[in-house]
């Protein structure tokens, strides 16, 4: 299919979903159906409910790495699941950072190559990338553990890596799923503080949590029903 030059990394972008369904295979019933949401840039939106009912997979849907079974997400206007598989890949590598829930690092590389991969996929000059996943490591005081293994640091350390892999390539659009779910309070102040300054500078934030007291200081909220 023809598909027309994208915007850099570091754009706009805003997220509209329409009449968005997910069944899984075999499912009896659909996880969500019928949604509209639009997710604005500059806008940190927390996706809240209970466990189950559906937080992860919209954040997958949303991020192109799972496809909706009806409807349809746009980044700027773009039906992105009716894309090429190598388009969506593209879009993914380049403009989305993902934090996961289980901080998902590789543990046979150092927390700086896990960082520097990120950045290696969206294309990024490899000596811009070393030295920006430098600076947000310093910042997100993960610094001195650059050369070590991911199974040499704690839980904090490795969910604040994972937002260092995240956030490397300046993306236009930030998934977190529950990242300050297994973290002590000051690393989940250090998490929640950074995506929300992404948000501040213009990136499009979608955060899914279960924590009330941070979601009320959200720009914007979807509540998903169990
Ligand atoms: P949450 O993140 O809000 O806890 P999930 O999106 O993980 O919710 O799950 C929503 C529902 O989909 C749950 O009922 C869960 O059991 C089901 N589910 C999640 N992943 C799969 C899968 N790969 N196959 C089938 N069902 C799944
Ligand atoms: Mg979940």
């Amino acid at each position: 299919m023809s598909w027309s030059p994208w915007p850099r990394p570091g754009t706009d972008m805003l997220l509209t979903v329409t009449d968005l369904e997910h069944r899984y295979k075999g499912a009896p019933e659909p996880v969500f159906a019928g949604l509209e949401q639009s997710f604005e840039p500059g806008t940190l939106t927390a996706v809240t409910g209970p466990s189950g009912c559906g937080k992860s997979t919209l954040l997958y849907v949303l991020a192109l790495m799972l496809a909706p079974s009806a409807g349809s997400v746009r980044w700027d206007g773009v039906d992105v699941h009716a894309l090429a598989d190598a388009d969506r890949a593209r879009l993914r590598a380049g403009h989305v950072g993902f934090v996961f829930q289980d901080a998902v690092l590789d543990l046979s590389r150092t927390a700086e190559d896990n960082v520097l991969e990120a950045a290696w996929f969206a294309g990024i000059d490899p000596d811009e990338a070393r030295s920006s996943a430098r600076e947000l490591m310093e910042r997100f005081g993960v610094g001195d553990r650059a050369d070590h293994r991911p199974g040499e640091v704690s839980g904090g350390q490795a969910q604040r890596i994972a937002l260092c892999r995240a956030l490397v390539k300046a993306p236009s659009i930030v998934f977190a799923d529950e990242p300050s779910g297994n973290l002590d309070a000051v690393s989940a102040d250090v998490v929640w503080d950074a995506l929300a300054e992404a948000a501040a500078s213009g990136a499009t934030v979608i955060v899914a949590t279960h924590d009330d007291a941070r979601a009320a200081t959200a720009g914007a909220r979807l509540r998903l029903e169990p």
